[in-house]
């Protein structure tokens, strides 16, 4: 009795150390440069969540490189005391079949907050590209073989997964050439130094809009409703059956980091996923903000461990395009 009662004292004193829990600032690592897709979320998602956080400022800290592998390793190793956070997409969950050693295990490191949003991907060129639509892209890719640029955001990025599944359906092999972030390769894009580029609606859908680069495809098996993209086809009606890339965020914090503390941190995420200006903003860049079980940290890790197998066998049969 004696024994049950004092394991309750120190339960409810646990709970209540955490209960002041933000009162500082809390950091958001994100593993891409400034300026991209990821990072583009991160902040409206920082603003979203302050409130629900009780005011606290939230910092954004852009650990670009190795395809997000050093960012989601930084926190990985990080205090677990809720203050040091991940915004990470699939790439958490394609880095383990595409790295022959990690800094880190994806299930094992982490504990899970939750699933923020769903992303489509667009195939878009430099503006000085000579093809107008898919099928003229196809003519000068044939043409130009050994010669083709395609940017991504390193190993294991969307950016990466979605270039090599374009690269294996076409059965086109082209020099990829990685950046920190699809933030710095748009700009390298927008001034001609790549050709090619897969990357997220959350950094296309105004260049496209701008008509500032050349847009071909979305990577969804349906086409997008959103008014700057809803003339796109998508891959698979373009030819290459079966093509279908959608890509997500989650949030995500040191294993260890006490469970009052995840709590609070998934209810503010909660939230700042029904802040209408949030969720206005995600809608007009075609992303799908979260509203299903996978808003649980548990349900997430579920849904993790099931990319992983997923991407797994899917980059071993695209395996030679891998760079
Ligand atoms: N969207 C990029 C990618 O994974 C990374 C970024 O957000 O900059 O390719």
């Amino acid at each position: 009795m004696k024994h049950l009662l004092l394991a309750g004292l120190v339960a409810v004193s646990a709970t209540s150390a955490w209960a002041d829990y933000p009162d500082k600032p809390v950091t958001i690592v994100v593993p891409f440069a400034a300026g991209g897709p990821t990072d583009k979320v991160a902040r409206d998602l920082a603003e979203a969540l302050r409130k629900p956080l009780g005011g606290q400022s939230i910092i954004i800290e852009n650990v670009g490189g190795a395809g997000g592998t050093l960012g989601a390793a930084r926190v990985a190793k990080a205090s677990n005391d809720g203050y040091t956070l991940l915004l990470h997409h699939i790439g958490i969950s394609t880095a383990p079949a595409l790295y022959r050693k990690m800094a880190y295990d994806t299930l094992g490191d982490f504990e899970y907050i939750g699933m923020v949003n769903e992303v489509p991907m667009t195939l878009i060129g430099k503006p000085s590209l000579p093809a107008a639509n898919y099928a003229e892209l196809v003519k000068w890719m044939n043409a130009n073989k050994g010669k083709i640029n395609l940017a991504n955001a390193g190993l294991g990025a969307a950016s990466h997964l979605c270039g090599l599944l374009f690269q294996s359906s076409v059965k086109i092999a082209m020099q990829t050439v990685p950046y920190k972030g699809t933030g710095p390769a748009m700009t390298d894009l927008l001034g001609g130094q790549v050709d090619l580029m897969c990357d997220q609606t959350t950094n296309t859908t105004n260049q496209i809009a701008a008509g500032a680069v050349k847009a071909y495809a979305v990577t969804t098996d349906h086409r997008l409703s959103t008014p700057a993209l809803k003339n796109l086809p998508t891959l698979d009606e373009s030819g290459l059956k079966g093509f279908n890339v959608t890509i997500w965020h989650g949030m995500y914090a040191p294993k260890g980091t006490p469970k009052p503390v995840v709590d609070k941190i998934n209810a503010a995420l909660r939230a700042a996923l029904k802040d209408p200006e949030f969720v206005k903003r995600e809608e007009a860049l075609g992303a799908v903000v979260i509203t299903d079980a996978r808003l649980d940290g548990a349900e997430h890790k579920k849904f993790v461990a099931a990319e992983i197998a997923k991407w797994a066998s899917i980059i071993k049969a695209a395996g030679e395009y891998a760079d």
